[in-house]
Order: C-alpha cells, then sequence, then structure tokens
C-alpha cells in the first residue's frame, strides 16, 4: 500500500505540498479540487493512507462517516443545502480513480446530470 511517501493526498495532508485547505481536524482534511467540475468542487480525505473502497477495513468504519458528514457539512457551508449536491466516491479504473487514496468529492452549485457519465 503506497503511503506517505508517494502519495500526492498524503503530502497534502502532511502540509508537503500546497493545496487550498478548507477544513482540517485531526481525522480528515479538505482541500479544492484543482480541476474543478463545478462551482463548488471540494475533496474531503482521511488522514489514514486508504487506497480505494476495496481496501476499507472494518475499523475504517467511524472514519468513513465522519468523511460523509464533513462532506455534509461543508455543502452547508458553501450554502448547497437548499440547491442540493452531490457526495462522489469513485473506485477503480471503470469509476475513473485516478488518485489512490480515499477521497469523497462534493459537487454543486449547479445542476448535476444523472445518470453520471
Ligand atoms: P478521482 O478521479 O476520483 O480519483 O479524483 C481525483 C481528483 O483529484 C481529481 O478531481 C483531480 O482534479 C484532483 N486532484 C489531483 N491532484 C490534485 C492536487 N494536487 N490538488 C487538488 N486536487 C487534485
Ligand atoms: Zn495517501
Amino acid at each position: 500500500m503506497a503511503g506517505g511517501d508517494t502519495c500526492i493526498f498524503c503530502k497534502i495532508a502532511a502540509g508537503e505540498i500546497p493545496a487550498t485547505l478548507v477544513h482540517e481536524d485531526p481525522h480528515l482534511v479538505a482541500f479544492q479540487d484543482i480541476h474543478p467540475q463545478a462551482p463548488t468542487h471540494l475533496l474531503v480525505i482521511p488522514r489514514k493512507h486508504i487506497p480505494s473502497l476495496n481496501a476499507l477495513a472494518a475499523e475504517d468504519t467511524e472514519l468513513m462517516g465522519r468523511l460523509v458528514a464533513e462532506g455534509a457539512r461543508l455543502a452547508a457551508e458553501q450554502n448547497l443545502s437548499g440547491t442540493g449536491y452531490r457526495l462522489v466516491v469513485n473506485c477503480g479504473e471503470w469509476a475513473g480513480q485516478t488518485v489512490d487514496h480515499i477521497h469523497l468529492h462534493v459537487l454543486g452549485g449547479r445542476r448535476l446530470g444523472w445518470p453520471p457519465g
């Protein structure tokens, strides 16, 4: 499992490469996506390096709850609660996962199509 030495999101969590942070706590870091796909496009990550949903362990259940709750809190902070928003976790090649450290996309600020492409 790639960890802090090679993982770009571990490096962001450690402050070793820059990102526009919107939240930090002992468990999670959230920051602006570098290639936003909507007016609001944030990423929420656990500090723990977990490569994908495929690698979740039973001990990660509380952490994933924190991740989703933080995504919803950030959406509310961005005034998206009324219009709506989407929380997305891509897993694996066919879903378009490009960074092998679990991340929750927070997308909103425009009408989002369904089904996704
Ligand atoms: P995914 O395709 O679900 O793996 O999402 C990876 C996301 O990470 C993409 O939306 C990228 O734009 C974003 N991303 C990659 N590198 C960075 C970075 N250094 N800072 C912020 N976002 C990034
Ligand atoms: Zn990582």
